[in-house]
């Protein structure tokens, strides 16, 4: 979870720039609407309560809190636009996978933070998959589900599969370090990252990586063989 550094506790902090600075509540919250629609689109930026409704809680059942916006970049040029605008304008933000998380951490409360969420879930391409070093390279939003089938091909197996994994992102696995049960044998979800980009609060991004990290397993010996299937591919 992330939120910009500094923020205030009330919605929006201050009215966004071009607002003006008497405006009340709804708004600081427009004119944040409008500065991001312009980055993202208007069809990527949610305001009505009918459509934030799907994002007001997560797969833990009772707890439910509406964010002030939704925001839904395509690129990571784009996440990185939004990020700095609301660490600009001091407005905490909340990012989201598939939501299916069971801790409540995808939740941004809009009433009592005016904070933002921030849905990586457009964000959905493997754009590479090295088969010889069993390295894949993704987007964020891939579904977990997703990359198994994208390197079934060449006889990998992406083997952290939490029982949600037909929904579940790979952005989230990482900030949940999801697992399941090939994971008994094959470590969970750190354990096949090997590398990370990473948008900081602060709009910087950063890259990590684990330049020791080894692949852990060997090749699928069939490629619908998941029960059998070793690890192969790691993702970033
Ligand atoms: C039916 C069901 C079965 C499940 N089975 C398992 C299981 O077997 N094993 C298991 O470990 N979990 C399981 N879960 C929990 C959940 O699916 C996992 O925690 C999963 O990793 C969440 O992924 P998500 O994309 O839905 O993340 P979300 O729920 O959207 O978010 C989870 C957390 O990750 C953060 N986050 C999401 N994406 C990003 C990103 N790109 N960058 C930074 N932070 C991000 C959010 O802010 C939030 O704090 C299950 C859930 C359900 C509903």
């Amino acid at each position: 979870v992330s939120a910009a550094p500094g923020a205030a506790p009330n919605v929006p902090s201050r009215a966004p720039s071009g607002a003006p600075s008497d405006a009340g509540p709804d708004a600081a919250r427009d004119a944040l609407a409008a500065r991001l629609a312009a980055v993202v689109g208007p069809r990527h930026v949610l305001r009505r309560p009918t459509e934030l409704r799907v994002y007001d809680a997560d797969g833990l059942p009772g707890y439910h809190r509406q964010p002030l916006l939704a925001v839904l970049p395509g690129t990571r040029e784009e996440v990185v636009a939004v990020v700095r605008l609301l660490a600009a304008e001091g407005v905490p933000f909340v990012p989201r996978g598939a939501g299916t998380g069971l801790s409540g951490g995808a939740l941004a409360d809009g009433a009592a933070h005016g904070a933002v969420l921030l849905g990586l879930n457009r964000l959905t391409r493997v754009l590479r998959v090295d088969a010889e070093n069993r390295v894949a390279v993704v987007e964020p939003g891939v579904v977990n589900a997703k990359l198994g089938q994208a390197v079934a091909p060449f006889r990998l197996h992406y083997a952290p599969d939490p029982s949600s994994q037909s929904a579940c992102t790979v952005g989230g696995n990482v900030a949940e370090n999801a697992g399941g049960p090939h994971c008994l044998k094959y470590g969970v979800t750190l354990n096949h990252v090997v590398a990370a980009t990473v948008v900081l609060p602060t709009a910087r991004w950063s890259r990590w990586a684990t330049p020791t990290a080894r692949p852990r397993a060997t090749t699928c010996s069939a490629p619908s063989s998941a029960a059998r299937g070793a690890s192969a591919s790691r993702s970033t």
